[in-house]
């Protein structure tokens, strides 16, 4: 299929508006700069005005131009509360990005479909404008940036289930139903490790492979707090791995206390569960979940975040009923570190691939 404007899909009837928090805006976020935007950014009166207080608006970082951030990790444009270029120049001269933020479009043969980021507080609230209206907008972001096409992918395309295994585009949407008829967020990891047995055998349910799975999962998620708490830090991270393991309550320095003893768990209120039900959609049906690596690897990361934002929403809040900061908080940390891919979670849910591909052949 080829078309001559991006064809945009929304797929999840939910609602945002941006309140200007600057919570995306103040994180040290590496924001590219479509090459098509520079030169008008560099005739801004902001660019003149911040170089000439021996500011670099526009560093060239690695061969791509770039956002200039403040020491504190805030976009360099960020004035007044609200951002400088969007005031002088409009919505559309501001990097495609920023312009999205926090939607995604992730490009297929239907088109791009569309999803939201939970590291924004107010798509955790789902209030605002119904996101439907806002599709002219994404087309013109989407249409006037060579970061993306302007067309959707082959209608050949394959997506990448796990290892060398691939299915073609009208399979996956026919498996990516019925992985979704087993999520409903009342128990998060379990729902999600049926899935990945179903990414396994398309679709169907095979006990054996789900246990080959279970039985890797403590590890990873172990290991993916030991990560997030020390992300530089290979010993320590090590350590903490192996104490969690131990049922030990090592120091957080994520939460400035100890931690519970770790166990998986499931929401505790209808509030929590909702929050994670449409988490996982805007992942699953949003089609997150192939917009990189396999979808095996992306489900089994999609389990574990979800198990890690739960046990630190326990910890932070005493099993009590969460307040808005609280959801924020763990949406933000595996939103951020997590879904973001560092290298550390890259290769951590490769291995989780492969160690359950190895215990199934050896089976
Ligand atoms: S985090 Fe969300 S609400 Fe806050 S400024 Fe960014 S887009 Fe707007």
């Amino acid at each position: 299929m080829s078309v001559c404007e991006p064809t945009i899909l929304n797929p999840i009837a939910q609602n945002f508006s941006c309140n200007n928090c600057g919570n995306c805006c103040t994180r040290a976020w590496k924001v590219k700069v479509d090459p098509e935007k520079v030169s008008p950014l560099e005739r801004s009166r902001i660019f003149q005005s911040l170089q000439s207080e021996g500011f670099v608006p526009l560093p060239v970082i690695a061969g791509e131009t770039r956002v200039g951030r403040r020491g504190n990790g805030a976009c360099g444009f960020r004035q007044d509360g609200g951002c400088a270029i969007h005031a002088e120049l409009g919505p559309f001269a501001k990097p495609v990005v920023c312009q999205l933020y926090p939607f995604s479009a992730v490009n297929t043969p239907d088109g791009y479909y569309l999803s939201l980021s939970f590291s924004c507080p107010t798509v955790l609230e789902n209030s605002g404008q119904e996101v439907s209206s806002q599709i002219p907008d994404l087309k013109r972001a989407l249409g006037e940036s060579s970061f993306f096409s302007n067309h959707a992918m082959s209608a050949d395309t394959r997506v990448p289930l796990y290892g060398q295994e691939s299915l073609p585009w009208v399979e996956y949407l026919a498996l990516e139903d019925e992985l979704w008829k087993v999520v409903t967020g009342e128990n998060p990891m379990k729902e999600l490790l049926q899935a990945a047995t179903m990414v396994l055998h398309q679709g169907r349910f095979e006990m054996e492979t789900f246990s080959a799975i279970v039985s890797e999962f403590s590890f990873f998620t172990a290991y993916g707090i030991a990560a997030l708490e020390h992300p530089k830090d290979g010993d320590k991270r090590e350590k903490m791995c192996l104490a969690l393991q131990a049922e030990e309550q090592p120091y957080s320095g994520l939460l400035g206390a100890k931690l519970p003893v770790f166990l998986p768990s499931k929401p505790g209120h209808e509030v929590t569960r909702r929050l994670f039900h449409r988490y996982m959609e805007n992942q699953i049906r949003g089609k997150q979940l192939i917009s990189e690596g396999t979808l095996l690897s992306r489900v089994l990361m999609l389990a574990v975040s979800c198990t890690i934002a739960l046990y630190y929403l326990g910890a932070r809040t005493e099993e009590k009923e969460p307040t808005k900061e609280d959801l924020a908080w763990v949406f933000h940390l595996v939103e951020t570190a997590i879904s973001g891919h560092s290298n550390v979670f890259h290769d951590l849910f490769r291995q989780y691939e492969a160690a359950v591909l190895r215990e199934l052949a050896r089976a």
